[in-house]
């Protein structure tokens, strides 16, 4: 490194930072109006991040990175709330319930100007049946005088209030020190216990993809649908599943087998159990319905996936109802509108015959595997070599900024650091992350790339 112009320090920095394992998982809950969103932005410190929220509009970003004193972890933010037909304590309690069910801890935004309401209530008793470490947010205190409206919500039971002005900042930056002792460094409920247990798999798509018809023929049993509101009866959510010699735990699953009618909030409520169940799992299989032009919505499904590193399958279904001519189109729309995806193994089945079945466990075997690849150092750098000097990146300027060397500085997803002499091109990155996948495989991996440039 030092004769390449790197300080050690830097390269050193630079490996750990991009190596960092999955995030743990914060998540904000709260009744309406309290602050919520305002005080996830406040966390994340971006205040375009997230979208000033319209009623009617569909919001399908739930979760962001965020860091606070050099520890980083992932926001669920669910200030998407819609009342809807279940009315307002039942909606809170499942847009919480979901979110409480992803996350390692969670903030319960309070507001300290109102006080506890029999909805907050409810909310608590959510939060005493998970036992997930809890910071008791008291927002709107946006002065001292308010100090002592936040003092009452000792009533809560849930410990220390936590006064805070998300809108001013006020007192949020202890409250933060607060969640950063109670997050786990890693996400034990994904990776920790799951080390040598079933590898988990999210099923998601939109509706009528045909999810819980797959399930139901993976499971190799008919269930019963049931017709039940979210937020009453939702256990179990992971199921085990035996598959290909093999148990897999399917994650989320009451949110499929459930037919939840939601008339307002329903997209939102999807989205947030879409993110929450990704969260969860190692694997996404994106169920596709073949027989339906590939739609933003699928794609904004296989994107959550992508962004939230884990390992992808895309799955499509309904194949039995194709003709020639719907598979000529199909096709093309596969290359247009999912060609950024093209490295994740793909199986085409029917949950109706039964179609292709068995071809469904080798894929996500092999999106695994590829995700969890590590390519030792010497034979990343002879590959850097060779690429460099056969495909060297084009001249700007009159300087030709070259890859000096490389490092993968993790899995799950892989990720890897690239050191060079000038700043490295976007195509020029792409062509090295295809050229990378052509070497070592890391099918349905999502890969991260970093360039660090020498000073
Ligand atoms: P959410 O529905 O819980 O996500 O709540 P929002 O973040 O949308 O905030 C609801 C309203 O409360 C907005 O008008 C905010 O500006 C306001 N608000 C949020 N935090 C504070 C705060 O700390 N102090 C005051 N005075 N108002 C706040
Ligand atoms: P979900 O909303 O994603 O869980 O979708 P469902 O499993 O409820 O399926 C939606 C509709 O598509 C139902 O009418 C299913 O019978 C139908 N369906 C599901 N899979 C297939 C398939 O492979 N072929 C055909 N022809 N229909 C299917």
């Amino acid at each position: 490194a030092a004769e390449e112009g790197f300080d050690l320090e830097d390269v050193e920095g630079a490996i750990e930072e991009a190596g960092h394992g999955p995030l743990p998982v914060l998540a904000v809950v709260g009744r309406p109006n309290v602050g919520k969103s305002t005080l996830v932005n406040r966390i994340i410190g971006r205040r375009e991040a997230v979208v000033e929220d319209k009623p009617g509009v569909t919001r399908d970003r739930v979760t962001y990175e965020a860091e606070w004193a050099g520890r980083r972890f992932k926001v669920v933010d669910t200030g998407g709330w819609e009342q809807d037909v279940l009315g307002i304590d039942a909606s809170v309690a499942a847009q919480a319930e979901y979110a409480i069910e992803a996350a390692d801890a969670v903030v319960f935004v309070v507001d300290a100007k109102v006080g506890a309401t029999d909805t907050d209530e409810a909310v608590v008793r959510l939060l005493r049946k998970a036992g997930k470490p809890v910071v008791l947010a008291a927002n709107k205190v946006d002065g001292p005088s308010g100090e002592a409206d936040a003092a009452y919500l000792w009533n809560l039971g849930l410990g220390e209030p936590h006064p805070v002005s998300a809108l001013h900042g006020r007192g949020t930056g202890d409250m933060l020190d607060a969640v950063l002792e109670a997050l786990p460094e890693a996400p034990a409920q994904t990776f920790g216990t799951a080390i040598g247990g079933p590898r988990r798999i999210a099923l998601i798509g939109r509706p009528n993809v045909g999810k819980s018809s797959l399930l139901n023929k993976v499971a190799g049993e008919e269930r019963v649908v049931v017709n039940e509101l979210a937020g009453t009866t939702r256990d179990p959510v992971d199921e085990l599943i035996e598959l290909g010699g093999r148990t897999w735990k399917f994650v989320d699953t009451a949110g499929i087998r459930k037919r939840v009618h939601l008339q307002q909030g329903a997209d939102y409520y999807a989205s947030l159990r879409t993110a929450a169940a990704v969260e969860k799992a190692e694997v996404a299989v994106v169920l596709i319905d073949a027989s339906e032009s590939i739609s933003v919505q699928d794609q904004r499904i296989v994107t959550m996936a992508v962004e939230a590193g884990r390992a992808l399958v895309l799955a499509y279904n309904k194949w039995d109802t194709l003709d020639e001519e719907r598979r000529y189109y199909l096709e093309r729309e596969i290359e247009t509108e999912l060609g950024q995806v093209a490295w994740a193994p793909r199986v085409n089945v029917s949950a109706r015959t039964g179609r292709h079945m068995e071809k469904l466990v080798p894929a996500i075997e092999t999106a695994l595997e590829g995700w969890e690849t590590r390519v030792p150092t010497g034979r990343l750098n002879a590959f850097l070599g060779e690429l460099v000097s056969a495909h060297p990146h084009p001249v700007r300027g009159g300087k030709q900024p070259r890859i000096l060397f490389g490092t993968q500085a993790g899995t799950k997803p892989p990720r890897f650091v690239l050191f060079a002499s000038g700043f490295i091109e976007a195509g020029y990155r792409r062509f090295i992350e295809r050229r990378l996948r052509e070497e070592f495989g890391f099918e349905g991996a999502p890969i991260h790339l970093s360039v660090r440039v020498r000073e």
